[in-house]
Formats: C-alpha cells, structure tokens, sequence
C-alpha cells in the first residue's frame, strides 16, 4: 500500500545518487515530488519520467539550494504546481577534500553553503509552507529529512569542511527538532554510511578500492542507494510518527568502531 498519497515531497540535489533514489522511492510511494536539481537536468528529468511512469506526479527544478531567492523560487512552484508542500529531503551536498593546511577558504566557505547553509535556507522554507497551510493529509503538520553522514560522528582527516558541515547539521537538526515539535512538525536526519554513488566513486569503483572499504563496514556490503531511499519513505510516513530528533544511521555498522574486531 502506498504511504505518501496526497502528500508533496521536495528532494534537493535529485538528478543523481541518493536524492534520485529518495525521489523515485517517495514518487512510487505516492508523494507528488518536487525533482531538485543545481547543473544538468538529465538524472532529474529521468527521475521525474520514471515516477511517471509508475502512474505518479513530479517536476523537476533547478536551484541553487545555497541561494535563497532560488530555494524561495523553488517552495513556490511547488506550491503553485501541487498545492503545498509535506516533506522535505535536505539531500544536497558535495565535497572539497584537502589536506588541512591546503584547503582554501573558498573550498571550505563552498561546503558549508550548500551542506549546511542550503539545509538551513530550504528548512526556513518548508516551516513557513507548513505553517501557512496547516494541518493536511498527514499526523504531522510537515516532515523535515536531513541527509547527514556516519561524519556527523567519526572525524575525517583530509575532508575537515564536509565533517564539520555534517556535524553541523546534527546540532541544527536536533535544534529544528526541539523547537518545531511543538508545532507538530517533526525532523531527522538519515546518516549514510558509504552508499555507491558519484560522491564516492573511488572508493568503491575497482575491487582493491572496494576491498579497502568493507574493512569499514562489519555488515561486508558497500551500500546501495535503494537503502536510503526506502528508508527515507518510512521516515516521512506516519508508521515513524514518533521519531522525532533521531538521526537514523543506515551503515552496514560503519559506526560500530570495527577497527576493535580484531585488536584483542
Ligand atoms: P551525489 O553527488 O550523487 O549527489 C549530490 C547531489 O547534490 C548532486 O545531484 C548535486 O548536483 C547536488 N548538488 C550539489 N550542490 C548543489 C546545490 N548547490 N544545489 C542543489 N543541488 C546541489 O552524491 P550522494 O552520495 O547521492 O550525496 C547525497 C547526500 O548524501 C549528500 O548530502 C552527501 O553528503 C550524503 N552522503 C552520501 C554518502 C555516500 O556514501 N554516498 C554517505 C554519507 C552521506
């Protein structure tokens, strides 16, 4: 049975990886979404087509999630195209890795914009529509899923703007959740571990890589995007009603400190 029917999902960064996944996942779930992109439309219009397909709505944007104007063009074709908005996917995110003393302000200002600024922008946004429009279709007045990282716990020499921007997001994630709970909307974050996307092609893309990989991983499987994306819909749908200032972390046991197995 589909969970989301009559409701409006926004998905930032949705043309590729686990923001693609997560659209698709919430559009075969019966959402009507909201397909955000920032460069190339072509994964956004294949997501958007393919929830289509499936007998479902969505339409792909282009915004900048780091620009305000772009974030508040975004809430409002979404608005204007499907009445309101009931859940927001805060996915968008990239990294600038360097070495500590050879990163530039601009790699590290650049990170924080979209990671954490552009989570915080598209936030405000969704608390204004939920706000605005009342209670609908849903227990919650407005569901708010934040797309962190294992790195909003294990430090991450070499990529310090990307940890510090997902430990950022932790703390602005559990204040959104202490604050907004009275108003019925709730928000958590989803922590991946290492999921096969762009992102890390790297370090998953040549059997060596791999290998080096699941030595991080105790559950011995690199991460797929359907792993987010189904637990994204249940995080947005009222079976989750009660989870409200969690970061569920969806890692194969990456958290579980597995350099230990075997040191004694
Ligand atoms: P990805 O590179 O496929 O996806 C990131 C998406 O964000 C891209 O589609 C990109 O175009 C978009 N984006 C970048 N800047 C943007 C901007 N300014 N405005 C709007 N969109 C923008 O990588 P992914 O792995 O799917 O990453 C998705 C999220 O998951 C990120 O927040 C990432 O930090 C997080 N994450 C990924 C992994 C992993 O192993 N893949 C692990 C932990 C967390």
């Amino acid at each position: 049975m589909q969970k989301l029917v009559g409701q409006t999902a926004i998905v930032t960064g949705a043309s590729s990886g686990i923001g693609k996944a997560c659209a698709i996942a919430l559009g075969l779930d019966g959402a009507n979404v909201v397909v955000n992109y920032a460069g190339n439309s072509a994964g956004a219009d294949e997501a958007v087509e393919t929830i289509k397909n499936e007998g479902g709505n969505a339409i792909a944007f282009k915004a900048d999630v780091s620009k305000q104007d772009q974030v508040k063009a975004m809430f409002k074709a979404a608005v204007d195209t499907f009445g309101t908005v009931d859940i927001l996917v805060n996915n968008a995110g990239l990294q600038k890795d360097a070495r500590f003393t050879e990163m530039s302000l601009a790699d590290w200002q650049f990170v924080l914009d979209v990671n954490l600024t552009g989570q915080f922008l598209c936030a405000q946004e969704a608390v204004r529509e939920f706000q605005r429009r009342g209670m609908s279709g849903s227990k919650a007045l407005g569901k708010i899923i934040c797309m962190s990282s294992v790195h909003e716990l294990i430090p991450w020499a070499g990529h310090v703007n990307y940890a510090a921007s997902k430990g950022g997001v932790m703390l602005m994630m559990k204040s959104l959740a202490q604050e907004l709970g009275p108003m019925k909307i709730r928000v958590n974050s989803i922590a991946p571990g290492a999921i096969k996307t762009p992102i890390n092609y790297s370090a998953w893309h040549t059997p060596e890589a791999e290998a080096r990989l699941l030595k991080l991983i105790p559950y011995k499987r690199v991460g797929e995007t359907e792993d987010i994306g189904n637990v994204c819909c249940w995080l947005a749908s009222d079976e989750s009603d009660y989870i409200h200032g969690a970061t569920i972390f969806v890692d194969g046991g990456m958290t579980l400190y597995p350099g230990f197995e075997d040191n004694g």
